[in-house]
């Protein structure tokens, strides 16, 4: 097998420049991920996300398993066709959904019994089902099935929360090794296939976090994933713990991070060595009027940009900044124009692809 991570240049503080060939995209990375959910990164149309540079994003398995459903997304031919989107695709494991949407969720160890949040209808959701809705879905990367540990956390908790994850990696990965090569539209891209990721849970624990990269290494997967981080920890604390994981991870696999973060620790992080990172706050923020600038954050629904003509972002050349004003981006907001979201969402998302596009650049020249 064909290891899709190829390392350009590393230097003494971990950070790399390397390049992740994918079927549908070689991504090059440090790189970010916008999230979208739904098939869509929230009011950004497909062809502006790839004006943007954005060569890799998240698609959702909880939600596309509910709503349209993953037999009929399979019946169209796949996501990426379903939502023409030709570049590459990750997809969650709906594991940190069914955990942080339902209050009515009941765990075992076979898997999670909960209830849509559309309709309130009962399903049940194993690692093998995690895996079957990832690979009709058609995901160039998917993720193992896990249980994200809250926080804060009691160890006797943070112990029994990782035996769980540790069965269902092992399963997630039995599971995908038969059957990945079900997906037939993926055998037009140079015999590519589609990757799993394990993830890294066990808490604020390092010895437990030592234990399950340990494992998780064992079983070799295509690729590593740090998760249950961003969920209410002090940053100092996610900070120790990704410095902790990674030199417990293979250099010749990519490393990824869950859901981080702001655009000082997203640099900060691949400078480190992490290779893959996403988090809604970008376009999140975006829709509630914060804007990411090269001068700090900015509140685009404040009166002092009333009638001030500037761009957004005096540094940035995106789309946005190059054409529309403070004063125009904060009346959309005023009105709730439906302009307003995308506007915002795409300089954010500018933002945080050039951070990544500065950071590759930086690694490759090695300064
Ligand atoms: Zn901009």
């Amino acid at each position: 097998m064909d290891i899709p991570l190829e390392v350009l240049r590393s230097d003494a503080s971990g950070g790399r420049r390397a390049r992740l060939h994918l079927p549908h995209q070689t991504v090059e990375t440090p790189v970010f991920m916008p999230v979208g959910t739904q098939g869509t990164v929230k009011a950004v149309p497909q062809d502006t996300l790839e004006a943007l540079g954005a060569e890799i994003i998240l698609g959702n398995t909880y939600h596309l398993y509910l709503r349209p459903g993953h037999e009929a997304i399979r019946r169209m031919g796949g996501l990426h066709r379903f939502i023409s989107w030709p570049r590459a695709m990750l997809t969650d494991s709906g594991g940190f959904q069914v955990f942080s949407l339902n209050e009515l969720r009941k765990v075992s160890d076979e898997g999670v019994r909960f209830r849509s949040h559309l309709d309130g209808s009962s399903h049940f959701f194993t690692p093998e089902h995690s895996i079957d809705v990832q690979i009709a879905l058609g995901a160039d990367i998917c993720m193992a099935f896990d249980e994200c540990t809250e926080y804060p956390a009691d160890r006797r908790r943070a112990e029994e929360s990782l035996r769980l994850t540790m069965a269902w990696a092992r399963r997630s990965l039995q599971h995908f090794r038969a059957h990945r090569r079900q997906v037939p539209w993926l055998d037009e891209f140079g015999g590519r296939t589609q990757r799993l990721f394990g993830i890294v849970q066990g808490g604020m624990y390092p010895d437990l976090r030592r234990q399950c990269a340990e494992q998780l290494v064992a079983m070799d997967f295509d690729g590593y994933a740090i998760g249950g981080l961003s969920v209410g920890e002090p940053r100092e604390l996610t900070l120790e713990i990704i410095a902790a994981t990674l030199p417990l991870l293979p250099k010749d696999k990519p490393r990824y991070v869950m859901g981080v973060g702001y655009p000082d620790e997203i640099e900060q992080y691949a400078r480190m060595g992490v290779d893959m990172m996403d988090c809604v706050l970008p376009t999140r923020a975006a829709r509630h009027g914060l804007l990411f600038t090269g001068e700090g954050r900015l509140n685009i629904k404040n009166r002092q940009y009333a009638e001030d003509q500037n761009p957004p972002d005096p540094r940035c050349d995106c789309p946005v900044c190059r054409r529309y004003s403070r004063a125009y981006l904060r009346h959309l907001m005023q009105s709730s124009e439906a302009l307003s979201g995308t506007l915002n969402t795409i300089h954010n998302l500018a933002f945080y692809l050039g951070i990544m596009r500065r950071v590759r650049a930086e690694l490759e020249a090695g300064s």
